[in-house]
């Protein structure tokens, strides 16, 4: 005996919800042969630097009332000046087992992996956005999505696209992007008219390239305030391309965007870094060496996650760093180098002198940093409120150099907001880095 309705289904309600777009969906099969639908990123607010931005590849997520019982209908997309962007055909496929799931084909198809008989509920499908489909978000604003069932348009949900201004190309920021191994220095796009074809393609980068030029590609500062095709019917702003396209550099995580980019690194660069840094090291250089080195080759601050690094960042006018990094959790650090062939410790395994000078010396910049905070932060060039904390970190002596179970039990000791590595640490922490490096 059934003790529940047997039709739950309210009238006037819509049958299709939208739940917003994600980075990534899939069905998967987990452990026990059962299928699963995994999400990942699911979102209702878009951030973008840039528009327009190319929807091909996003990922719409619904649910579905009562799968078995579903009839076909269309879900539109709208832009906020009311032009209909994209359609989705929903409708149920007969299958008879989840194994003939797997054809890959005809996106406008909902397939259902389990629907429950004699109760109706709600189904999770994820239709993917067709490859053909040349639709932008043109500018940012309340995209509607609606049901149409006979002659009415049902709202079922709304997705916003919200610009996020990209953060000036500054020296310190193009530091940071320069220390990242997945950085690309190079974003190449291109818009065109689905009608007759007139386009536009350009570029930004960590700087101009003569080849690109050559080719018909424009600087993005360059491009005109608004492109209008031959045909007259393509008309796009480009206002926030061409002041915001370089903020996707040092970016290469939105591949879904119809966007090309041109990595900076590449694994066999790291490698011949990599070796390099050891071969400098064993000369036994002095500091300022070191310090070249590194502003040279960002790439080996990587383990700090910088957003921006400032070399020699006054700390007030009463000392300078070798260098302040703003980390990714807006984490202020103020780095102190020392020579490679700093001691570090004595033979009884205490701290020796020069190793104590150094942790002295960044304690004495935190302590000044915690009486004037907005002061030393200004100074470096950074607004108080970009800041959480502020931390100090030494970067000094060689592992070999110490008895081994000495240096374990002093990298083990807290120096309170301060952190201690060796040149091998650092070392140790690239060489880590290039095995990570996927293909792009
Ligand atoms: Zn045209």
């Amino acid at each position: 005996m059934t003790f529940w309705p047997q039709k739950l289904m309210a009238q006037n309600v819509p049958d299709i919800a939208f739940l917003g777009v994600c980075e990534r969906s899939a069905q998967v099969t987990d452990a026990n042969q059962l299928l699963a639908h995994s999400i990942l990123g699911l979102k209702q607010v878009v951030l973008s630097h840039i528009f327009p931005i190319p929807l091909k590849g996003f990922q719409f997520a619904f649910a579905l009332y009562d799968p078995p019982n579903f009839v076909p209908a269309k879900v539109y997309i709208w832009s906020p000046t009311g032009k209909e962007l994209m359609k989705f055909s929903m409708k149920m496929e007969q299958i008879d087992t989840p194994t003939n799931i797997a054809d890959g084909q005809s996106e406008d198809l909902i397939k259902p992996i389990y629907a429950p008989v004699g109760f109706p509920t709600w189904m999770f499908v994820v239709p993917t956005t067709p490859p053909d489909v040349n639709v932008l978000a043109e500018k940012p604003g309340l995209y509607k999505v609606t049901l149409r069932r006979g002659k009415d348009d049902i709202s079922i949900g709304c997705i916003g696209f919200a610009h996020v201004p990209a953060p000036p190309l500054t020296d310190d920021r193009i530091a940071a992007i320069r220390s990242s191994p997945h950085a690309a220095k190079i974003v190449r796009m291109s818009l065109a008219c689905q009608n007759c074809n007139d386009g536009l393609r350009f570029y930004a980068g960590l700087e101009h390239n003569e080849k690109l030029k050559k080719d018909g590609w424009t600087w993005y500062s360059e491009l005109p305030a608004s492109f209008k095709c031959k045909c007259r019917r393509t008309e796009i702003d480009l206002g926030i391309l061409r002041d915001n396209l370089h903020g996707l550099l040092g970016l290469t995580t939105e591949r879904r965007l119809d966007i090309s980019f041109t990595r900076l690194y590449e694994q066999s660069v790291l490698e011949v870094t990599c070796n390099r840094f050891e071969a400098l090291l064993n000369q036994k250089p002095d500091e300022e060496s070191v310090q070249k080195f590194i502003k040279d080759n960002p790439i080996l601050l990587n383990q700090f996650s910088p957003e921006r690094i400032f070399y020699k960042p006054p700390i007030l006018s009463r000392y300078e760093g070798d260098i302040a990094i703003l980390n990714n959790k807006k984490e202020l650090l103020l780095i102190e180098l020392e020579k490679p062939e700093t001691r570090l410790l004595i033979k009884n395994g205490g701290i020796a002198a020069p190793m104590q000078h150094a942790l002295d010396q960044v304690r004495d910049w935190l302590h000044l940093t915690d009486r004037h905070r907005s002061a030393v932060i200004e100074g470096i060039g950074l607004e108080p409120n970009e800041v959480t904390s502020v931390k100090g970190i030494v970067i000094l002596g060689r592992d070999r150099n110490c008895n081994a179970k000495h240096l374990r039990k002093l990298k083990w000791t807290g120096f309170d907001r301060t952190t201690f590595f060796t040149y091998d640490d650092v070392l140790k922490s690239l060489t880590s880095l290039i095995r990570t490096m996927a293909p792009l």
